[in-house]
């Protein structure tokens, strides 16, 4: 049985993968057009750690995230909170810190963990590996590269965020 359920928010500009990321974690499946409207407000998976039976409710933000269109209700009661934003879209960098402020205005200090997704497109890459890094290292986020396509510490993430918040 579980004992602990946790609300995660993904946030971050449109298109950079929130929502493929929640369903490849909580599916395991990748699509290249995921529908925006996927109905739900949330996936959940659940996991052990360390023997704690745990429940992760990734909230998806059905693409409203034109800033201040998502409602209070996708924030309401969140326990920890992932940014995203992609390799290959300068603004959704540069929006960054914008979101995580957002997020402590509606959420307070929660466990939050910033994610540079679609590392497969390197090559194309819009933002440098030294920003990125200078970035989480200026907001004090833990940061991970990823890539939901290729599975890439996609489990990374919520595991952190997980283990954030059971501070273990
Ligand atoms: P959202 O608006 O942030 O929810 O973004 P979506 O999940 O709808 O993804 C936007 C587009 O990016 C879709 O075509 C996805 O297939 C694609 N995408 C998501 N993750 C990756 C990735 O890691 N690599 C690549 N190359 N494409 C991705
Ligand atoms: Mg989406």
């Amino acid at each position: 049985d579980v004992e602990v359920a946790i609300k995660v928010v993904v946030v971050g500009n449109g298109a950079v993968g929130k929502s493929s990321m929640i369903q490849r974690y909580c599916k395991g499946i990748f699509t290249r057009d995921y529908k925006k409207t996927i109905g739900v407000d949330f996936l959940e998976r659940q996991i052990s750690v360390r023997g704690e039976d745990v429940r992760l409710m990734l909230w998806d933000t059905a693409g409203q995230e034109e800033f201040d269109a998502i409602t209070k209700a996708y924030y309401r009661g969140a326990q920890a909170c992932a940014i995203v934003f992609s390799t290959v879209d300068r603004d959704s960098f540069e929006a960054v810190e914008k979101w995580r402020t957002k997020v402590e205005d509606e959420c307070g200090n929660i466990p939050m963990v910033l994610v540079q997704n679609k590392i497969d497109l390197i090559d194309q890459a819009l933002v440098k590996v030294e920003e990125a890094d200078e970035l989480a290292k200026r907001l004090r986020l833990k940061f991970y590269r990823a890539s939901v396509k290729e599975d890439l510490n996609v489990n990374d993430v919520f595991m952190y965020l997980t283990e954030k918040y059971l501070e273990i």
